[in-house]
């Protein structure tokens, strides 16, 4: 197997944007586990289940196949034939996601596609459970944090962006309540690994956050 670098934290730590540099500076494979767990929701959605009918999700789940296409800026997702690059960033999926990763089953079947990818090379892997229980081995573990109002703020300006204006006080609400059920639920709750370096990122540049990462990984 080739190295294996597990990025962990809460909501909008700043985990994919960091995790994407260190993959492309070091070649190594980038796996967006956030992803997966987004494409099924919107999938449960577009189908109409409960999603907390966790038989009703993983019969989604079994007819679904969930791909990624390299790309720059970013790698684009897929369900089946469809892109869903900028559908799985929707709010309403968001707001929802924290639900479907809460169930075992769909979170066993996810794990187990997240450990064959890591299985084919050298990966960079962001998530919640990367360190703790999807590669408990990673010889290099991030727990990634910022204060919750810096990451409210990064959110923000994300948003504006894009052009969506949500108040920065809903931003702040949604993503502590999405951390509360990421980090409560059953199995594999998010949680720092024991071996895991932490890294406050709220008052470092994206570009800090990266040389710090380098530099862990060089040791
Ligand atoms: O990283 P991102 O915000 O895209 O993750 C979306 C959601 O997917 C998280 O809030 C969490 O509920 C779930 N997730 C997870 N385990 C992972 C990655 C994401 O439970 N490894």
């Amino acid at each position: 197997a080739g190295l294996q670098i597990a990025i962990d934290g809460p909501a909008s730590a700043g985990k994919s944007t960091v995790a994407k540099l260190v993959a492309k500076q070091l070649h190594y494979t980038y796996c967006d586990t956030g992803a997966m767990y987004r494409a099924l929701t919107l999938a449960a959605m577009q189908a109409q289940v409960d999603l907390k009918d966790e038989a009703a999700v993983l019969a989604v789940l079994a007819k679904i196949t969930i791909s990624f296409k390299p790309g720059e800026p970013e790698q684009q997702v897929f369900v089946n034939e469809q892109e869903v690059t900028q559908a799985i960033r929707q709010p309403d999926v968001t707001n929802n996601v924290s639900t479907v990763a809460a169930l075992a089953g769909v979170r066993q079947q996810l794990v187990r596609h997240q450990q064959k990818i890591a299985a084919a090379g050298s990966i960079v892997m962001d998530g919640r459970d990367i360190g703790t229980a999807v590669l408990p081995q990673a010889p290099v573990k991030i727990y990634l944090v910022a204060s919750v109002a810096e990451r409210a703020q990064r959110r923000y300006a994300e948003n504006i962006r894009k052009g969506i204006d949500t108040p920065l006080t809903v931003l702040q609400h949604e993503i502590e309540v999405r951390d509360k059920k990421d980090s409560t639920r059953k199995v594999s709750p998010l949680t720092q690994a024991k071996d895991a370096v932490l890294v406050d990122t709220t008052a470092l540049s994206i570009e800090q956050v990266v040389a710090k990462i380098s530099a862990i990984t060089a040791q």
